[in-house]
């Protein structure tokens, strides 16, 4: 640290390290025990079709509660789980219960919707395919159903190691997205090479109204239309935002203007077949 950071560098005792350090330390405590007592929970945040402007199906998002801390936001608990190793089994408890809910609605709904799953980097081993291949087994669900979700940063690492695990998900017929697109230093290369069909452009830029926010919302649809790939705007909050991305013809879109992530029960009371039938 001294040398790094020459004589701006402090040895005084900061308060707020000492606190975030003992955050970490009873996140990673509670964490250990979350999986067994089972205090996590999938909401689903409805993805639309703009072509039809119905739904396409959900993106299932992890959320913890926890007696002592509250709810903890996977924003802070996901990348300490990725640090520990915690979040194999985490990332295989939200697999088999998002899969599991797709099956039911198939059943319910009498419909195909698109379940869209998280994954991490430490999943990308060949381990994940025999995992995968007995969930859709259990569940008798069409890979087709099922979209996994890579952030370009969990490619950096290690790619090569990722690169014949992802080619064997994709040739099971799983779909596969590149998420928070725009965020992760990749190279455009990325774009070519990975075995992904659809492309999430990062909130920041379909929020942000400059145009510096438009220019790569607009590069983003153009680059992907020659590469035939589709693109989903994440984090729509306002109308403006939602008829701008669909004057740049996006495909799809998610985003608080539509609905938050919500839990199966609320979903059930009606949003479901409200969002299966509106025009
Ligand atoms: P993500 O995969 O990019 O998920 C989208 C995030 O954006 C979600 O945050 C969602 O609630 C939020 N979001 C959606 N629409 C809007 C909007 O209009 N405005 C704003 N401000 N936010 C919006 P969430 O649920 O807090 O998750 C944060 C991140 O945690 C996720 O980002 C993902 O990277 C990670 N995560 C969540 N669940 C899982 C999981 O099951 N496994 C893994 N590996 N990561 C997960
Ligand atoms: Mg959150
Ligand atoms: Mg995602
Ligand atoms: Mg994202």
């Amino acid at each position: 640290c001294a040398k790094k950071h020459g004589r701006n560098c402090s040895y005084h005792f900061q308060p707020h390290l000492a606190e975030t350090l003992y955050r970490k330390n009873a996140l990673r405590h509670h964490l250990s025990q979350a999986l067994e007592i089972k205090d996590f929970e999938l909401y689903y945040q409805p993805i639309i079709d703009l072509n039809t402007m119905l739904l396409k199906g959900f993106e299932a998002l992890i959320r913890w509660y926890d007696d002592s801390l509250g709810h903890v936001s996977p924003a802070e608990f996901i990348p300490l789980a990725e640090e520990t190793g915690q979040i194999v089994p985490i990332g295989s408890w939200v697999l088999r219960n998002a899969c599991k809910q797709l099956e039911k609605w198939n059943q319910q709904y009498d419909t195909k919707l698109i379940m869209s799953i998280n994954l991490s980097r430490a999943q990308l081993k060949m381990s994940l395919l025999d995992e995968l291949k007995a969930i859709i087994e259990e569940y008798n669900i069409d890979p087709a159903q099922v979209a996994l979700e890579i952030t370009e940063s969990a490619m950096l690492q290690e790619f090569s190691e990722a690169m014949p695990c992802l080619d064997a998900i994709a040739a099971l017929g799983f779909e596969l997205y590149l998420d928070d697109f725009g965020t992760g230093y990749s190279s455009l290369s990325q774009l070519q090479n990975l075995p992904i069909s659809t492309v999430k452009l990062d909130q920041s830029f379909v929020q942000n109204e400059h145009d510096s926010g438009k220019a790569i919302v607009e590069a983003t649809k153009a680059i992907c239309n020659k590469l035939n790939l589709k693109v989903v705007a994440e984090g729509v909050e306002t109308k403006e935002q939602l008829e701008y991305i669909q004057s740049c013809n996006f495909n799809y879109c998610q985003g608080y203007y539509f609905n938050k992530p919500l839990s199966v029960s609320e979903l059930e009371k009606g949003i479901l077949s409200t969002l299966l039938t509106k025009e």
